[in-house]
């Protein structure tokens, strides 16, 4: 059965007009699943019984189920764990800003990418998932809180890069001017650094931020935190940024975990520099959110002030990320996780 929410308009034209509809059916049912995010066609009360019933049957919704909402007492942030169709978890978090309104969403059912310090990714990969489940994370939250979205960040669990063409369909329902018509220049979409999707990438013509977790200034020791690293170098992660920004024109993003006494030292901070310089990148420093299965400690606060201060003597352009809902299961896959051996527990 086709995925009714995973399609773009053309394609929902053409399941409409081979259904015997009208043209302008598309449009109407396109609006009630992407603008006004109806969660059941029952609401759409502008198509008539019968197609709403030959939809339901054919068609069934992608909605997901609010398992868990977490509310952070510190910063208003909020987590959500919600269930898909086959029962599978997946978590989302909603951060508020001054400048709007920014969730931040999983691309997998786990991840296969085995990066040392994160939690989603200690029991593997169970499956990626759809665009439509990528896109009811954002329109459940858009319910639940009943305010506008406006920036998305796909930087919750699972690699999206490993999930391409799901991922591109995700994007452009989610930007499109039909749909919620989120500014693409508010998306940005995070990566462990599969050098191919990079490119790949690069050949889209959006206008999306990417990020790219970077976490250690040289190979060595990027390999002992992430295994992607022993597939792609950073030499060619670098060369991956020049062209992602030479064909966009969009300054790419690199994430950097502080994790003290490993990359941490006034020395990994004037490599940093060196091979973010020539790319203009903006570098995001995260004290690193430490999780129960290893022992990894954020740097102090004066170590992780030592090092944005010495990228910047460098001309870097640094922010320190604000730590958001550390009181509520913060970093990435924990949530699942805990919900996950609560249910094993019985
Ligand atoms: N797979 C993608 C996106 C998901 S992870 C990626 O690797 O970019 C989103 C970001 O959170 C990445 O930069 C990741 O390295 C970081 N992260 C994961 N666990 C973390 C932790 N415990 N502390 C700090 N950052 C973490």
């Amino acid at each position: 059965m086709e995925d009714i929410k995973s399609m773009e308009y053309d394609r929902l034209q053409t399941v409409l007009t081979d259904m015997g509809e009208k043209r302008f059916r598309a449009g109407q049912l396109y609006d009630w699943m992407h603008r006004k995010l109806a969660a059941d066609y029952g609401e759409m009360t502008d198509l008539p019984l019968s197609l709403r019933s030959r939809l339901e049957r054919d068609y069934p919704l992608t909605v997901l189920q609010t398992v868990q909402v977490q509310t952070s007492r510190a910063d208003g942030t909020q987590k959500f764990l919600f269930s898909l169709g086959d029962g599978e978890l997946t978590e989302s978090v909603l951060m508020r800003y001054r400048h709007g309104i920014s969730v931040c969403i999983s691309s997998q059912v786990g991840c296969r990418m085995g990066c040392r310090f994160c939690a989603s990714t200690l029991d593997g990969k169970k499956r990626d998932l759809r665009p439509s489940e990528m896109l009811e994370q954002v329109y459940g939250i858009s319910r639940i809180v009943k305010e506008r979205v406006s920036h998305v960040v796909v930087m919750g669990t699972g690699e999206p890069l490993d999930n391409y063409d799901n991922l591109l369909v995700f994007l452009r329902l989610l930007t499109e001017e039909k749909g919620l018509h989120i500014s693409q220049r508010n998306v940005t979409v995070s990566t462990c650094g599969i050098v191919p999707g990079i490119y790949a990438l690069a050949k889209e013509n959006l206008q999306i931020t990417l990020a790219l977790s970077l976490h250690a200034p040289t190979d060595e020791k990027r390999r002992q935190i992430m295994p992607v690293a022993n597939r792609y170098g950073i030499g060619e992660l670098t060369e991956a940024c020049r062209a992602y920004y030479a064909a966009t024109g969009r300054r790419i993003t690199w994430e950097y975990s502080l994790i003290g006494g490993f990359n941490d030292t006034l020395q990994d901070a004037d490599a940093l520099a060196a091979l973010a310089r020539p790319l203009s990148c903006h570098i995001n420093l995260i004290p690193v959110n430490p999780i129960q299965e290893r022992n990894y400690a954020p740097s102090s606060r004066a170590v992780v002030e030592a090092f944005k201060n010495r990228l910047e003597k460098n001309k870097i352009n640094v922010t320190i990320r604000r730590e958001m809902g550390r009181d509520i299961d913060g970093a990435c896959g924990q949530l699942r996780r805990r919900q996950m051996q609560r249910d094993a527990k019985g």
